[in-house]
C-alpha cells in the first residue's frame, strides 16, 4: 500500500495542467516533465517496447507469458490535469483510518472536506484517504489511473505464475481539453480493445456516452434610430430570445438526467444589429440527437422565411459520438470487466456517462474502449480526494481482466 501512495504522490506533485488555448501537443511544456519520468518508471519496472513520440504519447508492452493466441488488450490513462483549477504545488495530505468526520484541508482559508456535503466520504470510514491541502486540485484524475496501470503491470511482472496474453498500455496528454485521443496511433498500439482507467467511484464501468455537437447561431438585423424605426428595425436581441423560446423548455441540463438529452445555450453576445448565441446539443440516442440538430435548422429556416434570407445563420459541428454503437457489437469486452469486478466482490456500477471520454473517440478510431473506475472523487477542484483502498481495487481489476482474457 505504501508503494501505491509513494508512486501516486510522486506523480501528483508534478504540475501537468493542460491549456485549451494552445495549439501544440502536448498543449503545455510542463506535461513533458511527468511524461519523461513515466518512461523511466516503465523501463524500471521491466516493461518492454517503451516508446514516447513527438507529442508525448507513451506506449509500452507487457509480453504474453502463454503459448495460446489470445486477444491483445490495452489500458489507457491521461497524465494532464484540468485547466479549470490550479495543479501547481500540489501538497497532498494523507488521512489514515478515516473516522467519518470533517477533514480540515486548510485552516487558514477554512477549507473543510465534510461528509455533510460530500456524503460519499462515509463509504470510506476506516480507509486511508489522500486529499489536497485546499489550495489546488489533487490530480487523481487521472494520475490514479496512471499509478494503477503501472502498479498492476509491476505486479504481473513480479508474479509470472499469473498467466496473461500480450498487454499494451498507453499514457496520453491533453485529455482534459478533449484532445487526448487526437494524436493516438491506434495501429501502433495494436490492441484488440482497451480500457481507460479514468472513472470515479469503485465499480464504475461505462460504455455509453453522449452524442455531442457544438452550435453557433448568428442573427443579422438592422439598426435604425428607435424613434423612426417603424417597419425598418430588425432587433436581433429580440430575435435570439424568440428563437431560444421555441426550443423545448424542459430539455435543458438542469432538468434532465440519465439518458435524457438536452439543448444548452450558455453564451449570448447581443446587439440590435447582430447577435451570436453559442450552445451545445447532447443526447445518448443517435436519432434523437439528429432530430435536435434538425429542429435548430428548421427554426432557422422558418426565421429566414419570415424575416428575410440570411437573418439567421446556423453552424452545427459534431464533437463526438456515443461509443455504445462501437462497443455493443463486442459486448464481451464489457462482460470481461464486469466479471473481473464480480470475482473481486466489487459491485459493477454501469451507467451512461453524461459527457464524453477519450474512450469514445478511440472507439470510433477503431479501438473499442470502455471506461473503468480509478477511485477518485470530486475531480477538478480542491475537494478532490481518493481512498488508497480504491486504487488497490482498480489494480486488482486490471490484473483480473488480464487473467480472464487469457482464459478465452
Ligand atoms: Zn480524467
Amino acid at each position: 500500500m505504501q508503494q501505491i501512495i509513494d508512486r501516486f504522490i510522486k506523480y501528483v506533485k508534478i504540475d501537468t495542467q493542460s491549456d485549451p488555448n494552445s495549439d501544440t501537443t502536448p498543449s503545455t511544456k510542463k506535461q513533458w516533465d511527468l511524461a519523461h519520468k513515466l518512461v523511466l518508471d516503465l523501463m524500471e519496472i521491466g516493461m518492454q517496447e517503451v516508446t514516447i513520440d513527438d507529442h508525448a504519447y507513451i506506449m509500452a508492452t507487457l509480453p504474453s507469458n502463454i503459448e495460446e493466441d489470445v486477444p491483445v488488450i490495452g489500458f489507457i490513462a491521461h497524465f494532464d490535469t484540468t485547466p479549470d483549477y490550479s495543479g501547481t504545488n500540489v501538497n497532498p495530505k494523507i488521512v489514515e483510518d478515516y473516522d467519518g468526520r470533517d477533514i480540515v484541508l486548510n485552516r487558514k482559508d477554512n477549507m473543510i472536506l465534510s461528509p455533510d456535503y460530500f456524503e460519499d466520504l462515509l463509504l470510506y470510514k476506516g480507509q486511508t484517504l489522500i486529499t489536497t491541502d485546499g489550495t489546488t486540485l489533487l490530480g487523481a484524475d487521472d494520475k490514479a489511473g496512471i499509478t494503477e496501470i503501472i502498479e498492476a503491470m509491476q505486479y504481473l511482472i513480479k508474479n509470472p505464475e499469473i498467466k496473461h496474453g500480450k498487454i499494451r498500455i498507453a499514457f496520453t496528454p491533453d485529455e482534459e481539453i478533449g484532445r487526448g485521443a487526437h494524436k493516438f496511433d491506434v495501429e501502433k498500439f495494436g490492441a484488440d480493445w482497451a480500457y481507460t482507467m479514468d472513472g470515479s467511484q469503485v465499480g464504475e464501468l461505462e460504455y455509453e456516452n453522449f452524442n455531442a455537437a457544438g452550435v453557433k447561431i448568428r442573427f443579422t438585423g438592422k439598426s435604425v434610430h428607435p424613434g423612426y424605426a417603424k417597419n425598418k428595425m430588425i432587433n436581433t436581441v429580440l430575435l435570439a430570445n424568440q428563437f431560444l423560446s421555441l426550443l423545448p423548455k424542459n430539455e435543458v441540463p438542469e432538468k434532465t438526467e440519465g439518458r435524457e438529452g438536452f439543448f444548452h445555450f450558455y453564451k449570448m453576445d447581443a446587439q440590435v444589429e447582430s447577435t451570436l448565441v453559442e450552445g451545445i446539443v447532447r443526447d445518448h440516442d443517435r436519432d434523437t440527437f439528429e432530430a435536435r440538430k434538425a429542429l435548430i435548422s428548421q427554426i432557422a429556416n422558418d426565421f429566414n422565411e419570415k424575416y428575410g434570407k440570411d437573418t439567421v445563420n446556423v453552424e452545427i459541428n459534431d464533437q463526438y459520438f456515443n461509443m455504445k454503437e462501437k462497443v455493443e457489437p463486442v459486448m464481451h469486452i464489457v462482460e470481461i470487466a464486469e466479471k473481473a469486478m464480480l470475482e473481486l466482490d466489487i459491485k459493477p456500477i454501469i451507467k451512461p456517462i453524461r459527457g464524453g471520454t477519450d474512450g469514445s473517440q478511440l472507439s470510433y478510431m477503431g479501438l473499442p474502449c470502455p471506461n473503468i473506475f480509478a477511485g477518485g472523487h470530486n475531480f477538478h477542484g480542491p475537494y478532490e480526494y481518493i481512498p488508497v483502498e480504491s486504487m488497490q481495487k482498480a489494480i486488482d481489476v486490471i490484473v483480473e481482466i488480464c487473467k480472464l482474457t487469457a482464459l478465452r
